[in-house]
């Protein structure tokens, strides 16, 4: 017997995604080789090339809330093989986008995010506002900080007004990535019904972090094997940067309140200081391997303004941060000055719009790989797939 199937399709959706990524979405012809050549894909309701035909027809209430997307980790095996050079490896990236911009909060932020007038706003807000405290902060004696031997950037900026400026983005960007989040759960949960083949919570969190940290899936790939070197190199850089500033944060608050602890600038052998410089260089390593793969393979990748703004973000914040530390001891100070506040503004626009842009993946791609072995995803058949 067969029943009547109603498709509601979003063209704006479609137009969207082939402007932004998806643009040769409509060469697929369905054979589903990609399919085939997914090492990552489960057995059981297989992507890329349902996602293909998804997105063909504009399905957008489909696609928003398909976990498979985020569990899709870009080696591009399917780009290679495809018969039509759709690129359905980009598309998955596109529509992953796609996915970030529908459940932004605010929602306008991650629009901004895609565009270069955007940006340029978002670019404003901390330019602005932290010129604004730097001024009024030293206004009264003249800029001495420029002029004060050795360069200290606390001259500048004190630890205290950092904090000040940095907290509430943070707790802003918490705030918005907690709101986008659980929409996106509670349209997982609607699609993938979770099923009594599932594990615990606590053990998909558990095997989820374990998954991350080592680059499990990553290592599957076929024609980007380089790329589980050059992300984790990434990752595990950034990782150290992270625990690097919130080392300086505590140091500094411990300070405050008397401890007797080393504050900023630190020496060059502190823990905290080498830890810092490691993952610099770490980091830094893992984005240049990551381009020169993207521009090597240009004909098969396809980059857009929004995954630029992330590469291009990552990289400003690496390169300004080394910059920092060279300008200061080789005591330049309008160029260690300016070079810091470079550094400063690319930190927050990382932060403050971290799950309206490319940056959000970090919570996305958890979330779905945690739902996934939570719902028992590999193991099933989603009979509405
Ligand atoms: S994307 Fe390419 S390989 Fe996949 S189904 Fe379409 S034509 Fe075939
Ligand atoms: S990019 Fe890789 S993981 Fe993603 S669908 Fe294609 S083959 Fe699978």
């Amino acid at each position: 017997m067969t029943g009547r199937v109603t498709i509601d399709a979003d063209l704006n959706f479609v137009q969207g995604l082939i402007h932004h990524g998806g643009a040769d979405l409509k060469k697929c012809y369905q054979c589903s080789t990609c399919t085939v050549a997914c090492p990552l894909t489960p057995d059981e309701a297989p992507f890329p090339r349902k996602e293909m035909l998804w997105a063909q027809w504009g399905m957008k209430d489909k696609l928003v809330r398909d976990m498979d997307l985020w569990l899709c980790h870009n080696c591009n095996d399917c780009t290679d093989l495809c018969p039509r050079g759709a690129k359905p490896g980009e598309v998955m990236s596109a529509l992953r986008n796609k996915t970030i911009e529908h459940y932004s909060y605010p929602a306008g932020i991650s629009k901004s995010a895609k565009t270069m007038s955007g940006n340029v706003v978002l670019f404003l807000v901390p330019m602005f506002l932290i010129a604004l405290v730097i001024v009024i902060q030293n206004i009264d004696n003249n800029f001495a900080f420029l002029t004060a031997k050795p360069i200290v950037y606390a001259n500048m900026l004190p630890v205290n007004l950092v904090d000040l400026l940095f907290i509430p983005p943070a707790l802003f960007a918490l705030f918005n990535a907690y709101k986008a989040i659980s929409s996106f759960i509670r349209g997982l949960k609607e699609q993938y019904p979770p099923t009594e083949k599932g594990e615990s919570l606590l053990t998909a969190i558990n095997g989820t972090i374990k998954d991350v940290l080592s680059h499990i899936e990553f290592k599957k790939c076929g024609t980007n094997k380089g790329r589980n070197f050059s992300h984790k190199l990434m990752m595990y850089g950034f990782i150290g940067l992270f625990i690097t500033t919130n080392s300086v944060f505590v140091l500094h608050w411990l300070h405050e309140f008397g401890f007797d602890v080393q504050t900023t600038p630190l020496p060059f052998f502190h823990p905290v200081k080498i830890l810092g410089n490691v993952s610099s260089v770490a980091a830094f390593a893992g984005i240049y391997l990551i381009l020169r793969d993207r521009i090597k393979n240009s004909n098969e990748t396809v980059l857009t303004l929004f995954d630029w703004m992330f590469i291009g973000n990552m990289f400003l914040i690496i390169v300004t941060g080394i910059l920092c530390q060279v300008f200061r001891v080789g005591d330049h100070a309008y160029l260690a000055f300016i070079t810091y506040y470079i550094h400063l503004v690319q930190v927050f626009y990382l932060i403050a719009y971290a799950s309206q842009t490319k940056f959000g993946h970090i919570f996305y791609r958890p979330a779905a790989m945690i739902y996934s072995r939570y719902s028992g995803r590999n193991k099933n058949i989603f009979s509405n797939l």
